[in-house]
């Protein structure tokens, strides 16, 4: 393969350009042909303007019959009416705000050089006056020269749309896009795909695609383009996960497992309540598994709630029955905390060392516990990703279990792995992959389900409603005794802007709540402080606990029986529910109140979808197809996995056709070692082998 070419030999892109660039993951001329658009826009020439209706796109190419500049007070305004072939006519505005200061700068300067009397253009606008269905004034969004040979990759045609950050527009990136199409890159991309697939499947040359995914020249052609790369990163990913399959089944464990009891009799016996039968069944299969000669790799399925914990302590204590050590890993501080002090409940008058290990652990308190698991004596470690940190030693850790498997990327979860070479990995999530795509990726993995919710669960109201009216629930239940959460979503994924947003709630909140004793917790609070508001609020200490989503997962506070969400439609749908789940672990019958702002589409479907389903794997499907598997499979962070063309619920088909020539490939040639496969091969490694030390090809 050519070397990449870095992105700044495109004509325009200086220094600052790169760096914008940057921002988006391109960094060489390849990366921009594989960055492929969010959406197209119809711009193709269709009927008489006045025949749009009211919402659509506005595409009409004429003749500039007279123009005007009108000052107002604070804009100015630009106008041309034009008129086409057949005699319609349009009038287009532009606004711009007025620059003070800059008396002599015309805005309009360049519109004015190409909207001269006679010359023929391509405007794209909205109709100014919406409900004025016959009206044919719009406003300009975007126009063009028609005697430009570029025009054309603006005008007339499918226009790609991409998604971009500020200080690119989509009419510089489509040109930028274009010149990548005409350099060396895209004659020299080389057709990874082995011939025989390409022909079986009837698929696009590699430059056709590219080509025809940036401009398509037709729909069938952009069906046809995303057909191709939807296949490709669906054979590559199948193809990856098959031969990691093939190498984890040689491994065999070289330590094993006995059933002793000596420690699970006496746990079961203090648990104070007995497993459901779901339980009951998960345990048995993962007994099974770490008895078993090969490393378990099962994941764990259960909706919010279904006692998840208890069966992931259990397959510890047996690991620890039989003298090894396990560790247990969570996504945030808040919750490592949680099971930590779950733990030590359960595990209290058993002869069992646990410890917690997060970022936020004191220098001699770590090292004590580094000590005590390198020699040994701690039996347990919960924490959070410090717990694979290079300098984090394990005497003998054989079982690692994975808690909200969703939030951690694929990365971490092969450098636990990489902790020791033959490990037992369990991952639970509440957020479940279907089946059939988990079979299909992984391979090797197996799933456990939890089908039930411990018994004498109440179902929880679920209401959306006005700030007053969710204060007026509040109210009411911490009048008869109960809890209240009051959560506000993370303001730009900035825990810290979250932060001053939530103080300034809290304050407010105080004023609504006179009577009653609030507390507040967020992510830039040290671990001392969250751990006290945690415990003053499962001791009743506090009535009410104002938060940013830090307290999504793992809060179990029984006489808590109201979870109001702020702005709901700014949350995710499995984060919703997750939240939903901290209300209803007690007796009392419990509300999820939903406070809406302002709803686009989707954040209504969402809070629809929610207020409809209880069941939390519904709403993992539905989640999915939302916001696409890239996400949910924990990938996103990593940008491993993350499809770029395919779509596994729309692209099902090709899905499965990839699936099936990955397993005849590899039937054929397990290494990929003939030469029809050496580029396909080396295309592998290069997407998997550097991140990703599970797979080895070498
Ligand atoms: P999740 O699956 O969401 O992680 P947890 O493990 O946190 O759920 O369990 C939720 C609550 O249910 C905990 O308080 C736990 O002690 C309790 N629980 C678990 N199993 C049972 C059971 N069989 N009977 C009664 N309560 C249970
Ligand atoms: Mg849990």
């Amino acid at each position: 393969m050519n070397a990449p070419t870095q992105i700044q030999y495109l004509k325009g892109i200086g220094p600052a350009k790169a760096k914008l660039f940057e921002k988006l993951e391109i960094a060489t001329v390849e990366d921009l042909l594989h960055y492929y658009p969010r959406t197209y826009q119809d711009r193709r020439l269709g009927m008489p303007p006045n025949e749009y209706n009211s919402d659509s796109l506005v595409v009409f190419k004429g003749r500039v019959l007279r123009t005007q500049t009108v000052p107002a007070r604070s804009v100015l305004i630009f106008k041309a009416f034009l008129e086409d072939e057949k005699g319609n006519q349009i009038e287009c505005t532009w606004f711009k705000k007025r620059t003070f200061g800059r008396y002599n700068f015309d805005p309009f300067g360049t519109l004015k050089k190409d909207f001269h009397i006679g010359s023929e253009v391509w405007v794209i606008g909205r109709r100014e006056n919406k409900n004025n269905f016959f009206g044919n004034k719009i406003t300009v969004e975007e126009q063009y020269a028609a005697d430009d040979v570029l025009t054309e990759l603006h005008a007339g045609r499918l226009t790609p749309v991409y998604a971009l950050t500020d200080g690119l527009t989509n009419k510089q990136f489509r040109l930028f896009v274009h010149e990548a199409l005409q350099t060396s890159a895209l004659a020299g991309e080389p057709e990874i795909l082995p011939p025989a697939l390409l022909q079986k499947r009837k698929l696009l040359s590699a430059p056709q695609a590219l080509k025809a995914i940036h401009f398509p020249n037709s729909l069938a052609e952009l069906t046809s383009a995303r057909a191709r790369l939807a296949y490709e990163e669906f054979l590559l990913l199948a193809t990856a996960w098959g031969i990691k399959r093939t190498q984890t089944k040689i491994l065999a464990k070289d330590y094993s497992y006995e059933i002793k009891k000596n420690l699970l009799s006496p746990f079961r016996q203090n648990l104070g309540f007995e497993f459901t039968n779901s339980q009951r069944k998960v345990i048995n299969e993962i007994f099974s598994d770490l008895c078993s000669v090969r490393p378990m790799n099962r994941l764990l399925q259960g909706d919010v709630g279904s006692g998840k914990t208890v069966v992931a302590l259990c397959a510890m204590l047996l690991a620890v029955e039989n003298g090894y050590q396990a560790a247990l890993m969570a996504p945030t501080e808040i919750l490592a905390e949680q099971h930590y002090f779950t733990f030590k409940k359960m595990l209290a008058g058993l002869p069992v060392n646990v410890a917690v290990l997060t970022s936020s652990t004191k220098a001699a308190a770590r090292k004590k516990i580094l000590k005590e698991l390198a020699d040994g004596t701690l039996h347990i470690l919960i924490g959070t990703h410090a717990v694979i940190q290079d300098d984090v030693k394990f005497h003998n850790l054989r079982l690692a279990v994975i808690d909200e498997q969703h939030r951690f990327g694929v990365k971490q979860r092969s450098k636990l792995k990489e902790k020791t070479a033959k490990l037992d990995l369990l991952t639970m999530t509440a957020t479940p992959i279907p089946r059939t795509l988990a079979l299909a990726f992984y391979g090797d993995l197996e799933v456990s389900t939890i089908s039930e919710l411990p018994p004498g669960r109440q179902a929880i109201i679920t209401e959306t409603a006005t700030p007053k009216l969710a204060y007026d629930r509040v109210r009411e239940e911490v009048s008869n005794g109960r809890q209240a959460y009051i959560v506000f979503p993370l303001i730009e994924e900035s825990e810290k802007i979250s932060a001053k947003a939530v103080t300034e709630e809290f304050e407010k909140l105080k004023k609504v709540f006179p009577q009653f004793r609030l507390s507040m917790l967020h992510g830039q609070m040290t671990q001392a402080e969250k751990e006290k508001i945690m415990a003053d609020f499962a001791a009743h200490q506090t009535d009410i606990l104002v938060a940013t989503p830090v307290i999504e997962v793992g809060i179990d506070v029984k006489n808590a029986t109201v979870m109001v969400i702020e702005n709901a439609e700014r949350f995710g749908l499995a984060s919703l529910h997750q939240l939903r789940g901290r209300v209803g672990r007690g007796e009392h019958q419990s509300y999820c109140v939903l406070v809406p702002q302002h709803a686009g589409s989707v954040a209504k479907e969402r809070v629809d979808i929610i207020c409809a389903t209880r069941d939390g794997f519904k709403i993992g499907e539905r989640d999915m197809q939302l916001r696409g598997p890239g996400e949910i499979l924990g990938t996103r962070q990593s940008g491993e996995l993350e499809f770029k063309a395919g779509d596994i619920f729309k692209d099902r088909d090709i899905l499965y056709q990839a699936i099936q020539d990955r397993d005849e490939l590899l039937s054929q040639d397990p290494g990929l070692i003939k030469p029809e496969h050496a580029l396909f091969r080396r295309k592998l490694q290069e997407l998997y082998q550097k991140n990703w030390h599970l797979i080895d090809l070498s």
